[in-house]
């Protein structure tokens, strides 16, 4: 099976534990206005990859993965849009004993291929944009309702499971959805660590290479009294949030 892949970090830290393999695939079906990946979400752009061609790479990493305890991450753009090739690229790690990790919007029907990708996921990494309806559609373009079903899916299932979620000023920031996302987190029972994220603006030169126009262009990152409220929030609901 072919995959379409954006790039390959060899020696990442941010997407899961130790040293990761990361593969970004190509294709997202978000348009979140704070991406700093927009040029991952043409779906047939990218180069065109076996996953023996990927394991062939992956090996000259091994000492450093294993030695870290860490492992590969597929992120992307979204990689659940290429889930069957993602699967196979997952269960083939497994059967090597190399430590898997997807890092996903959470974007995703329950179909068949999805459900062999979580079967041989051990840690998601679900990137939590925003917990209103309105607020999500807004922020990135689709609805809440399919990334609640997943993450509900996600919590039944065997895999340890990460929250990440970005701080934006007139965003995600209020008080009020501050509490609510802090809550839809809590209700899923087996979260073991999430990650507060204060919004940056490394994606914008991106957009304009791309001839788009930067839709945050008007925002700021929160400033730190802003950051420590948010964290503030989540550790009174009794969530297990990592840095600061
Ligand atoms: S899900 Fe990720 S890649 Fe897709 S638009 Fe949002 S931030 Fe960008």
């Amino acid at each position: 099976m072919v995959g379409r892949v954006h790039s390959i970090e060899t020696m990442g830290t941010l997407e899961g534990p130790g040293i990761r393999f990361v593969v970004f695939l190509q294709g997202c079906p978000l348009r979140c206005l704070f991406c700093h990946n927009p040029d991952t979400w043409q779906v047939d752009a990218g180069t065109g990859m076996e996953v023996e061609r990927l394991l062939e790479e992956l090996d000259g990493y091994r000492s450093f993965i294993d030695a870290s305890g860490g492992g590969i991450t597929c992120t992307g753009g979204e990689p659940l849009l290429q889930a069957g090739f993602v699967a196979e690229f997952f269960e083939r790690c497994r059967s090597l004993g190399i430590h898997t990790a997807l890092d996903t919007s959470g974007y995703a029907e329950l179909s068949d291929a999805v459900i062999r990708v979580l079967e041989h996921t051990d840690l998601v990494l679900l990137d939590i944009k925003h917990s209103h309806e309105k607020g999500h559609r807004k922020l990135t373009g689709v609805s809440f309702e399919t990334i609640e079903r997943f993450a509900r899916y996600v919590d039944r299932s065997a895999s340890d499971l990460w929250v990440r979620h970005v701080l934006i000023p007139g965003y995600t920031l209020e008080p009020q959805v501050l509490k609510a996302t802090a809550a839809f987190i809590g209700s899923l029972g087996t979260v073991s660590r999430v990650d507060l994220l204060p919004y940056h603006e490394l994606g914008k030169h991106k957009w304009e290479a791309l001839g788009k126009r930067y839709p945050l262009a008007e925002i700021r990152p929160p400033d730190q009294n802003e950051v420590d409220r948010a964290y503030q929030v989540f550790l009174e609901a009794r969530l297990p949030v990592h840095g600061s």
